[in-house]
């Protein structure tokens, strides 16, 4: 039971990112300085959407210059915080060398951030961006726990390099994490496993994440002859940018938090786009039969082999999100919203 002096900084790793944006802005418009570490403080584009929503907000920014695989890099930028939020990791399907791209970066980059953490007596609390990854790979899974339902007690032990690295990144990353905050009983550790995020991209233009070239590939036509009923969950970055600051400031936060809002599947979430965006965008308008998406699949994303298309099209995902609510009082919006505000963005920027 932490409580967080409101006057002191804090360090958000990896704030270029989709996820980290929103966050930032939700701690700049709550009157916090941020210590913003970033791998390159000098590539203006990806961080003049935070400079924006700073000179509009109470808090303010600092940069820092940081890189995952460079021992002691988020040192300095973490002094005086007594809250860290870790959210850097790179977040790709597909990768040509998963140990390098993807586990270590994650892994080793997490054990960096907490070096430091135990070497800053002033850190009280880190908030950790895991992800469901960490809990399973594939949909498929849902079906052998109880209720076909994933919650914070599972660990996804099914992740390899050579199926699921990111979700073996994950995994691995967030042990790290727990293994190192129970070697001491200084820094609270809360961690945060959020499903596939959508919402509105704050810098389009230098988003990297996985969710935007997905989203792309909904209205860019690869999917007009039907999209896949490929289970997934759904949350919006907006709640997931409150869910991050609940995590931090409530001082009974804790554990594990599952953070999505909808169990749903691609076919679906497509479909909450129609009524707006369907006479003009070739989206998909009927499921895709799993066998077709078997043969194109891998053409469309290295990433989406045929064991990921076999073992997640045509399964239920399910996972419960009661702790988010009873204990970080987390309100959802709808997957309507969401698809549409994502989808609106996009248009808006011309990248569809
Ligand atoms: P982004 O690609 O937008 O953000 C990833 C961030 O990590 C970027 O700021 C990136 O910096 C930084 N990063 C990557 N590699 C390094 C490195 N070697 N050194 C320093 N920084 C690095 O992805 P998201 O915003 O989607 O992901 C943010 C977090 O959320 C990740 O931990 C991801 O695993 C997690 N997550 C995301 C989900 C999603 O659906 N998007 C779902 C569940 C969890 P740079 O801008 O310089 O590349």
């Amino acid at each position: 039971m932490t409580n967080i002096d409101r006057t002191k900084p804090v360090l958000v790793t990896g704030a270029t990112g989709f996820v980290a944006g929103w966050l930032v802005k939700k701690l700049l418009e709550e009157g916090f300085t941020v210590h913003a570490a970033v791998r390159n403080p000098d590539k203006k584009e990806k961080l003049q959407h935070l400079d924006k929503i700073a000179a509009s907000s109470p808090g303010s920014i600092k940069y820092f210059k940081a890189d995952l695989l460079t021992d002691g890099a988020y040192f300095e930028a973490m002094q005086d915080c007594e809250l860290v939020f870790h959210t850097a990791s790179p977040f790709f399907l597909d990768v040509k060398d998963p140990q390098k791209e993807l586990i270590e970066p994650a892994v080793n980059g997490t054990k960096n951030v907490l070096e430091s953490v135990n070497k800053t007596p002033s850190v009280k609390r880190v908030v950790l961006t895991s992800s469901c990854a960490a809990i399973y790979s594939d949909a498929d899974e849902c079906a052998q726990y109880p209720n076909g339902e994933l919650t914070e007690e599972i660990w996804n032990t099914t992740a390899t390099l050579d199926h699921q690295a990111y979700s073996l990144s994950k995994t691995l990353a967030e042990k790290k994490a727990w293994e190192m905050n129970k070697s001491q009983d200084r820094w609270e550790l809360v961690v945060i496993n959020p499903s596939f995020v959508l919402g509105p991209f704050l810098n389009p233009a230098e988003t990297t994440s996985e969710s935007f070239s997905i989203m792309k590939q909904m209205g860019d036509g690869t999917y007009k002859m039907g999209a896949p009923r490929m289970g997934i969950g759904v949350i919006d970055v907006r709640d997931l940018a409150e869910a991050h600051f609940r995590a931090g400031t409530l001082p009974e936060a804790n554990g594990r938090n599952i953070i999505s809002a909808h169990n749903t599947d691609f076919f679906e979430m497509s479909q909450k786009l129609i009524p707006k965006f369907g006479d003009k965008y070739p989206l998909p308008k009927k499921v895709a039969p799993k066998w077709l998406i078997w043969i194109v699949g891998p053409i469309v994303n290295k990433g989406f082999t045929r064991k990921m298309v076999s073992k997640n099209i045509g399964h239920v995902w399910k996972a419960n999100n009661t702790k988010s609510v009873k204990e970080l009082g987390m309100k959802y919006r709808p997957l309507e919203e969401t698809m549409v505000d994502t989808f609106q963005v996009l248009v808006d920027n011309k990248i569809i």
